[in-house]
């Protein structure tokens, strides 16, 4: 995977013993989220360095996911930005 750590740059984490292979989080975050091999998500990038849009559709994707199987985290800072605790 690749890494950067700009700014704005998030990291995704997909529990993989949650996920079910729906692929609403690859169609929300192409550039981020894809089903592997496996049928489950797993991050194309772990890091997103693009900023706002990249992060929205993060956020997004983590929203739609059925059964909350991600997780958003600031890269920077290591907190967690989405699903609120
Ligand atoms: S939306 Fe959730 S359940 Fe569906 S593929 Fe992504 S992580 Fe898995």
């Amino acid at each position: 995977m690749t890494a950067g750590a700009g700014a704005d740059a998030v990291v995704v984490r997909v529990d993989r013993d949650r996920c079910i292979g729906s692929g609403m989080c690859a169609l929300s975050a192409p550039g981020s989220l894809a089903l592997g091999t496996d049928g489950l998500a797993e991050p194309v990038a772990e890091y997103g360095t693009d900023g706002a849009e990249l992060t929205m559709g993060l956020a997004e994707a983590v929203d739609f996911c059925p059964v909350e199987a991600l997780t958003l985290y600031s890269a920077r800072g290591g907190y967690r930005i989405a699903p609120a605790e």
